[in-house]
């Protein structure tokens, strides 16, 4: 039996239902992950109504919102909590902390606190047992009012929780001003899928707690994946349909019976001396830079030896990452993949950084492994600097760069320049390989820099008479040289014209055979034909 209400029998009937406790708080659990033990609850309230059924908040707190009347059931619902907890304090039923749901009308009620303290000691209930939570949309009455009222909850002794976080830089920006204990987290919005926009989003979000030293409850966590999900980014506080819907009084009396407590890590306390708060301002210039002008770049902070993600633009999963999702680059350890040779490259650059408050730089190779191109080997170049610190934590922006074909290019080459040297040293000869199972063709420095070719011609000799290097009407008489060779022959020498100045060059082929005697190489010089033989020969 269940009929919505309309707002005028729930401004009618309040009063009432307060006075014959048809109103009252279902508790949900809130259990760690990693444990299986409970670390708290959150009351949530209820309306019991006698003739429409059990209302859910959604149904009836907007219209007492509307009507004024939201802190009247708020100061009823944590008298609520008290009593119960004085109940299972005096029966000797283990306890875990309560946490109780402050609307953001609330902030502008003064004796809220003074209220809820009287309630407190009146049922006698320490004060670790009690949690308040705020949501950003306090801020309603202006950021100033909030700061005080979060600080003088704090004062009393309450931990604070900021509420319905997750919806954006805008939140990170409001929580770093704000004293806050902890965090929930509402996954809801990522609708089951832990992967793509929602899964970055949560994955910053986390690793910004973290580098504030907050702790994060996971809310809205309904299937074991995303509670595993966010027990890899190291959030292992979940409160979700996973583990238990909010119950009535008795069941929850009957849980806390039945499972064992621990409790949160004491709170750190939150970090001030953010310099680099810009870049968590979403209008800030840098933030702008940040997303859209720089290259690919990071934030991640740095302490004692220990690296940790924070925040990546879309160009930094592709410089660094290849075939990534910008989701499992922040939850990559940056140290995996730096071999301890690297690391400590890496590591001395940021430790330079930290000393000169300049921009230092190094290069690094990376090993990577994706599911699809398996493994490979990347170079980065990164310049980093100090944009903030916080006692032993820096938060080091790093730019980067992959520069795996520079260097592997300039590999190539130095290898072929080194076997071609000898005859590259010879003014006017060029000289190349050309490895027959592949028909990939490796030219020396000379012919690089003179004809602009890559470091590996693949297809030889076809994009080199695309490019009308080899003229076409020589193009046949070419190809059939190099089938030739690959057929065995140990020799061959001719005039190729080169370049559409047609340039006559002369052309040395000799083949080199693998122990079987099978044709494995050709080795190609050419020559230039000084002009005076030239002038000989016609
Ligand atoms: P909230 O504070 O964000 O509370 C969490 C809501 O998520 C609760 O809805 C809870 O039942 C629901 N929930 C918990 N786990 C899951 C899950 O795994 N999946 C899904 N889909 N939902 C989950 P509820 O109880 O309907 O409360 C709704 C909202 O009403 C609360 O959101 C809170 O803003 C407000 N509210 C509840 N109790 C109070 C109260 O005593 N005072 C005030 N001012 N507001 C309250
Ligand atoms: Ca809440
Ligand atoms: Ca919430």
């Amino acid at each position: 039996m269940h009929k919505k209400m309309l707002s005028q029998e729930v401004v009618d009937g309040f009063h009432s239902a307060i006075s014959e406790q048809q109103i009252y708080p279902y508790y949900q659990p809130q259990i760690n992950h990693s444990t299986g033990r409970m670390v708290g609850a959150e009351a949530l309230m209820r309306w019991g109504h006698p003739e429409f059924g059990l209302q859910l908040p959604s149904d009836f707190i907007p219209i007492l919102e509307d009507y004024d009347l939201i802190y009247s059931a708020d100061i009823y619902i944590f008298e609520c909590v008290c009593r119960f907890l004085r109940k299972c304090l005096d029966d000797c039923i283990p306890v875990v902390p309560i946490s109780v749901n402050m609307s953001r009308y609330d902030i502008f009620r003064h004796e809220y606190v003074d209220e809820i303290e009287k309630i407190r000691k009146q049922y006698d209930i320490p004060v670790k047992f009690l949690r308040i939570e705020i949501t950003e949309s306090s801020a309603i009455g202006g950021m100033e009012l909030m700061i005080e009222v979060i600080g003088r909850l704090k004062a009393c002794g309450y931990v604070v929780e900021m509420d319905d976080f997750g919806s954006g830089y805008s939140s990170l920006n409001v929580l770093k001003n704000l004293d806050v204990d902890m965090i929930k987290l509402d996954i809801g919005f990522l609708d089951g899928g832990v992967g793509g926009r929602g899964g970055i989003i949560l994955s910053s979000v986390v690793q910004m707690a973290k580098w504030l030293g907050t702790p994060v409850i996971a809310e809205g966590v309904e299937t074991a994946e995303q509670a595993d999900y966010m027990k890899s980014l190291g959030c292992n506080y979940i409160q979700g349909f996973l583990y238990s819907k909010p119950i009535p009084e008795d069941e929850f009396r009957k849980m806390l019976l039945q499972t064992v407590h621990e409790p949160t890590v004491p709170p750190l306390t939150l970090i001030n001396a953010m310099n680099a708060g810009r870049f968590w301002n979403p209008d800030s210039m840098e933030t702008l830079i940040f997303s859209n002008f720089v290259g690919a770049a990071a934030l991640f902070s740095y302490e004692e030896g220990k690296v940790e993600l924070l925040r990546v633009n879309e160009k930094y999963t592709q410089e660094m990452a290849m075939n990534m999702s910008a989701q499992e680059v922040i939850g990559l350890n940056p140290r995996e993949g730096l071999n301890e040779d690297n690391w400590k490259i890496f590591e001395a650059t940021i430790k330079k950084a930290i000393a000169s408050g300049d921009e230092e730089s190094c290069e690094t190779w990376r090993d990577l492994y994706s599911k699809c191109c398996g493994d490979d080997r990347i170079c980065i170049r990164s310049n980093l600097r100090v944009i903030g610190f916080a006692g032993k934590q820096y938060l080091i922006y790093a730019m980067v760069q992959n520069i795996t074909a520079e260097k592997k290019n300039f590999r190539d080459v130095y290898d072929s320049d080194q076997r071609f040297r000898h005859a590259s040293e010879q003014i006017n000869v060029y000289a190349w390989e050309y490895t027959f199972a592949t028909k990939e063709m490796r030219p020396c420095f000379r012919c690089m820099r003179d004809l602009g070719l890559p470091a590996i011609v693949r297809n030889y000799p076809e994009p080199l008479i695309e490019s009308r290097i080899i003229p076409e009407d020589f193009a046949d008489m070419y190809r059939n040289w190099l089938r030739r060779l690959e057929e065995g022959e140990e020799h061959i020498e001719g005039v190729v014209p080169l370049t559409i100045g047609r340039i006559p060059f002369y052309f040395r082929y000799t083949t080199e055979f693998d122990e079987n005697g099978k044709p494995l190489k050709a080795y190609g010089s050419a020559t230039l034909i000084p002009e005076e033989e030239e002038a000989q020969k016609k």
